[in-house]
């Protein structure tokens, strides 16, 4: 555990700390026009799984990947016509993309959450702007709280919730307004999956068509907390200790396994490891058992997402 967490200046010298850290794989704490953002590096698997521990959320669900520019968004996603539009249009500020995946996007799974798109944004806080543009690769960000907490606006609110948990918060006052980024999916198409700080007529303006609008329901559900969303083709057998017929192990600990999740047991490692792992044995056309991992800290998470890919399926 990280006993302090420094205070940091939104000046040059802090800014160049703060990014230094978030290259190290550490968390530091940054301000947006939304709300202080929970940063980590997007392409280190383990600073993603420290997102998760550090604000103790029950389950892995998709995160946005923030970039300085959109020549830095382009890096990692399929970028297109309407893409071109809105970032034009609301680039820096508050509205996400979610794209389809680039190949060699080298961006962590547990940022997709096992996904093949990608949640983009560039935010249009000037303090962001600079640390992203330091860091130079893309920052996943999730609000600076503890999960089920308020959104932070401040560095104080950062410091009362998640202060000794992460690295640094880099503070520059008070932040914006608090409303999230207005989700717009573009992999089919162009849908709303979630209101913020742009408004809907603004976007359709621009796009020159409705967004598909999904239901009420629908839009409290992340696609990560869909029972079955990203369930192995695979039937997947949970708490294993040997295996049974045709089964690939997919070990935690010094277990003889066909893959393991972490060897030392971290649970840090098996989170980061936890999506392509999934992937990876799915194309064997094998059934998964999966060895026990303890239900505590990130293990929690692990244990959600593993039930939902053992969950009977929707289809
Ligand atoms: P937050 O970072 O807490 O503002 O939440 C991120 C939001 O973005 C969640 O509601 C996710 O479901 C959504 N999101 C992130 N990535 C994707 C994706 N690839 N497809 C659809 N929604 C996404
Ligand atoms: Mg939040």
């Amino acid at each position: 555990m990280i006993p302090t967490t420094l205070e940091l200046t939104a000046d040059p010298n802090g800014i160049a700390r703060a990014a230094d850290l978030l290259r190290q794989g550490l968390l530091v704490a940054f301000p947006t026009e939304t709300v202080y953002g929970l940063g980590g590096d997007a392409r280190d698997g383990e600073a993603v799984a420290r997102i998760y521990e550090a604000k103790g959320r029950p389950s892995f669900n998709p995160l946005i990947a923030h970039v300085a520019s959109v020549e830095a968004a382009q890096r990692f996603v399929q970028w297109s016509d309407q893409a071109e539009r809105l970032a034009n249009a609301f680039w820096p500020g508050p509205l996400t993309l979610v794209l389809p995946l680039k190949p060699g996007h080298g961006v962590s799974s547990l940022v997709t959450a096992g996904l093949d798109t990608l949640a983009v944004r560039v935010p249009a806080h000037p303090t962001a702007r600079a640390l992203l543009a330091a860091v130079d690769g893309p920052v996943a960000a999730p609000s600076a709280n503890p999960s089920g907490q308020i959104s932070p606006t401040t560095a104080t609110h950062v410091h009362a919730g998640l202060g000794g948990r992460i690295a640094a918060v880099l503070d520059d006052g008070p932040c914006g307004v608090g409303l999230e980024s207005t989700i717009v999916g573009l992999t089919g198409e162009p849908s709303l999956l979630r209101p913020g700080g742009v408004a809907l007529e603004k976007i359709e303006t621009v796009l020159n068509t409705r967004l598909h609008l999904h239901k009420a329901g629908d839009m409290l559900t992340a696609p990560g907390q869909l029972q079955s969303h990203y369930a192995p083709d695979a039937p997947v057998r949970l708490n294993a200790e040997t295996v049974q017929g045709d089964e690939v192990l997919l070990g935690f600990g010094p277990v003889i396994c066909d893959m393991n999740l972490s060897e030392t047991s971290s649970l840090t490692e098996a989170a980061a490891n936890l999506f392509a792992a999934l992937h990876s044995l799915n194309k064997t056309g094998r059934p998964i058992a999966i060895s026990p991992i303890p239900d505590h800290g990130l293990g929690a998470a692990i244990n959600d997402r593993l039930r939902r890919a053992a969950a009977p399926r929707d289809s």
